[in-house]
């Protein structure tokens, strides 16, 4: 390995083929068969390979119902609506987040209200919850972000005692458990996108979970109207035949083909990329100015109720610490990463509570900001305008690294060593410094420029 900086004129750190390193999902020879299968049976838009999937799904996480989705943010609309969330109701949810996990509260008349998230998990923070709740709040939305799972313990706790729904978000984290308990098994209800840059990737899909039969059953009157013969509740019944609201959310067929082919590998995936990404952070472990955000090692791999784990690592993010580099921009050290040939994307989601769709704008044509059009007409929108100090900081101190696909050690190290060379260096990048404080992440789900070839 060259000493100079290949951003300064050295050589690369990454000099491995990468081949296959980072492509996903992993499309085999059965994917390919049982999608073709569905096509040459002209059963796109059936329901048989549907329910298979969401039988074969809610048996691995151990759940009693599975409804599937054309996509995650139906999913999480049609939990929403399972849970009860209506008119005038608020729900708290991490302003760092996908979109997806509050907007479609607007859809049911209910307002968002944002909660800050912890520095070093990124999940919502129980400690800035409990303040948030009045007599109109339903619900807690928790997204396990970038495959962290959030503090449920606290989590619950605050939902048990203000007797609150919680609907989890795992569109970042299937597979992943909190304390030996897969997540996704912890709320009222659970809402996974499936959609193809997700870790359980299976294209344009997304599928909710509950124990709760009126929950499954609201969600199927809500955008399954083809499945109402399954409605036995009586205060349902009446209404079957036509889709409440109006939403028609079924999954494409060939997505649930590819999906049951993908819920038998998955499991074997998910171990290798825990591996390579744990084996990664391993590496870089106590170097100065980044720090792996991962569950301590003292819950990681451990047997029985105390392992804790990133399920597929889905967007993978460090810390990092300017204050170690001399107050180093992360744009120039992601800038000297990029250089070497791995990968550094500065940021990660925009905070939701500072853009203009959740302070000013009038979706509907109300009147007023949709974020208080369902609310008593004397309530002013300065009421709901937050101030969250991590979620607004975090952009500047988070960065993604390469999410590894395969645990091979050889390219696993030249990535590392990437990272180490401009660490020891980084005194020389000071000097032309001049990009501070640049923007970064975005509002997107996020790809890495890799992940997508
Ligand atoms: C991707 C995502 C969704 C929405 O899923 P789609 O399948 O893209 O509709 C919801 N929540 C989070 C946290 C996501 O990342």
């Amino acid at each position: 390995m060259s000493d100079t900086l290949a951003l300064l004129g050295g050589e690369k750190a990454v000099t491995s083929e990468q081949a296959d390193m980072f492509k996903w999902p992993i499309v085999t020879k059965r994917h390919e068969q049982a999608v073709l299968e569905v096509l040459r049976a002209g059963q796109m838009s059936g329901l048989e390979i549907t329910k298979e999937f969401e039988k074969e799904y809610a048996r691995a996480i151990g759940r009693k119902y599975a409804l599937a989705y054309n996509n995650g943010t139906a999913a999480i609309l049609g939990a929403m609506y399972g849970l009860g969330i209506g008119l005038g109701h608020e729900v708290i949810v991490p302003s760092i987040t996908y979109w997806a996990s509050a907007a479609p509260a607007y859809t049911l008349g209910a307002t968002p209200v944002f909660a800050d998230v912890d520095p070093d998990t990124i999940c919502i923070d129980p400690k800035d919850i409990e303040h948030r709740i009045t007599p109109r709040t339903k619900a807690i939305v928790v997204v396990h972000y970038a495959g962290m799972p959030a503090d449920m313990d606290a989590i619950m706790k605050i939902a048990g005692k203000h007797n609150l729904k919680i609907l989890e978000d795992c569109s970042h984290a299937h597979g992943a458990l909190y304390k030996g308990k897969e997540i996704g098994t912890f709320g009222d209800a659970a809402a996974f996108s499936l959609m193809t840059g997700k870790s359980l990737a299976v294209g344009e899909a997304g599928i909710l979970f509950t124990d709760d039969r009126e929950v499954y059953e609201r969600a199927l009157l809500f955008g399954h109207y083809i499945r109402h013969d399954e409605i036995t509740l009586k205060e349902l019944k009446p209404f079957a035949g036509l889709p409440c609201g109006g939403f028609k959310h079924r999954m494409h067929q060939l997505s649930s083909a590819f999906g049951l082919v993908q819920l038998e590998l998955y499991p074997q995936q998910m171990a290798q990329i825990d591996r390579a990404m744990n084996y990664f952070c391993d590496l870089l472990d106590g170097s100065a100015g980044i720090r792996p955000i991962r569950p301590p090692s003292c819950f990681r791999k451990k047997a029985g109720g105390t392992n804790t784990t990133k399920g597929a690592w889905y967007l993978p993010l460090f810390k990092y610490v300017t204050e170690e580099l001399e107050g180093l921009s992360l744009s120039r050290f992601s800038e000297a990463v990029r250089a070497e040939g791995s990968i550094c994307d500065p940021g990660c989601n925009k905070p939701l509570h500072v853009h203009p769709l959740f302070t000013t704008m009038d979706v509907y044509g109300h009147g007023r900001p949709t974020r208080i059009a369902y609310l008593d007409e004397s309530t002013k929108i300065e009421h709901y305008v937050e101030r969250l100090p991590v979620a607004e900081s975090i952009n500047r101190r988070v960065f993604q690294v390469p999410w590894f696909k395969h645990y091979r050690p050889k390219i696993i190290q030249e990535h590392a060593d990437a990272y180490k060379k401009v660490i020891s260096d980084y005194r020389e990048l000071l000097a032309d410094d001049t990009d501070r404080g640049a923007e970064a992440g975005g509002y997107t789900t996020f790809f890495s420029s890799r992940d997508t070839t």
